[in-house]
């Protein structure tokens, strides 16, 4: 999560400990692991297919066509959940990183570790959002939310609800685990008439879950048939769709949807992960929500919107699967808001980027966070 690689710090003659948590004992490692390369082992699946900040910056970059793709956010998280700031703060530091467009997407009521919410209070931040939109100082914030669904594909707010929103992400949050192939899980998913975007889909997070198997040609192509729009999480521990992925996704002709799944301020800047693996993976710009202005964003989800409603009215689909509910994820952090507090509490573990946005807010959830019960880490699922 550094904005530089420490290969670009050394080669310039700059001290490595300008690289946030990282001191003089642990500068010198590196400074030797770069003069005389160790041999580096391949990464173990779950901790493969991610790269790093300061790569993607380097690709955003070179790729000056994409810069429209940084015009908009289309997830993010507010302390009306399980996020630290409120959509002021969220959507003023968004304005000074150029976005026109950012998406407020907070999670439904089944997450009650993340207070989710209940259609009152989403009504309310509604009209929270429509009073920021109204003082005109940009970026137009979208109403949204991040809807659980269930392995049935099912969510868990009244349609009416959402039909009043601005984008509706769905995303799987329990059985994360299960290991046999779940492509018929993802057509459920994606067939919801009330949901234009799949969000994280594979589930993954990085060194601690490696996400849902499926076959990726099959549900991309019915993604593509549905309308329904694949995310990429730019968050920097999901990067998820990731490249390989993408590259299916490209092929099969399926939408794309760029989000930070930010949790707090800081992390907003993590858009260009999202970004760099679209343009690494060959993804067409013409497919790609975030590069659309925001009066064609709105045709767009009202198309894919009608065209769910005309698949539903063809073949009467259940609105509400009768699957009883379970587990639900509790990613370490995902409770907490920022997920970068729980690599804290184990050291010191922050970024350029997160750093500056660290709160008193945030120090009361590292110690929220020790205070939670033993074994909640493993609970994720
Ligand atoms: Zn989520």
């Amino acid at each position: 999560m550094w904005s530089e690689e420490a290969t670009v710090i050394q080669e310039s003659g700059r001290d490595l400990t300008e690289l946030s948590a990282i001191g003089p004992f642990t500068a010198n490692f590196i400074s030797r692991w770069l003069k005389d390369r160790p041999e580096v082992p391949a990464p173990p699946p779950i901790r493969d297919g991610f790269i790093t900040y300061a790569s993607a910056r380097e690709v955003t970059r070179v790729h000056a066509e994409w810069v429209g793709a940084a015009k908009a956010d289309h997830q993010m998280h507010t302390d009306e959940t399980d996020g630290s700031s409120t959509i002021d703060e969220m959507a003023e530091a968004a304005r000074a990183l150029g976005r026109e467009r950012i998406a407020i997407t907070d999670h439904s009521r089944t997450l009650r570790i993340t207070n989710g919410m209940d259609e009152a209070r989403l009504a309310a931040q509604g009209d929270r959002v429509d009073a920021v939109n109204a003082r005109g100082a940009g970026p137009w914030v979208l109403k949204g939310i991040e809807m659980d669904l269930t392995p049935e594909g099912a969510g868990d707010m009244e349609p009416a609800a959402l039909a009043r929103l601005d984008l509706v992400l769905g995303a799987f949050h329990s059985k994360l685990r299960l290991r046999d192939d779940q492509t018929e899980r993802y057509f459920r998913a994606l067939a919801n008439p009330d949901i234009q975007v799949l969000a994280h889909p594979r589930g993954r997070v990085y060194n601690f879950r490696t996400g849902l198997v499926c076959d990726w040609d099959r549900v991309a192509r019915r993604a593509s048939e549905t309308g329904t729009v694949l995310e990429i999480d730019a968050y920097p521990d999901r990067q998820d769709l990731d490249i390989e992925r993408l590259r299916i996704v490209a092929a099969e002709g399926a939408w794309i949807s760029i989000g930070t799944d930010a949790h707090s301020p800081g992390e907003l800047a993590f858009l260009e992960i999202g970004i760099a693996a679209a343009i690494l993976a060959g993804v067409p710009r013409e497919r790609v929500l975030n590069l659309l202005s925001n009066r064609a964003f709105a045709e767009r989800v009202g198309l894919v919107r009608a065209a769910k409603a005309a698949k539903i009215s063809e073949r009467g689909t259940n609105r509400v699967a009768g699957g009883k509910r379970e587990r639900i994820d509790t990613t370490p952090g995902k409770s907490g808001g920022s997920r970068f507090v729980r690599r804290e509490a184990g050291g010191r573990f922050s970024t350029d980027q997160t750093s500056a946005g660290r709160s008193v807010a945030q120090d009361k959830r590292v110690k929220a966070k020790n205070a939670a019960p033993k074994g909640m880490k493993d609970r994720g699922d």
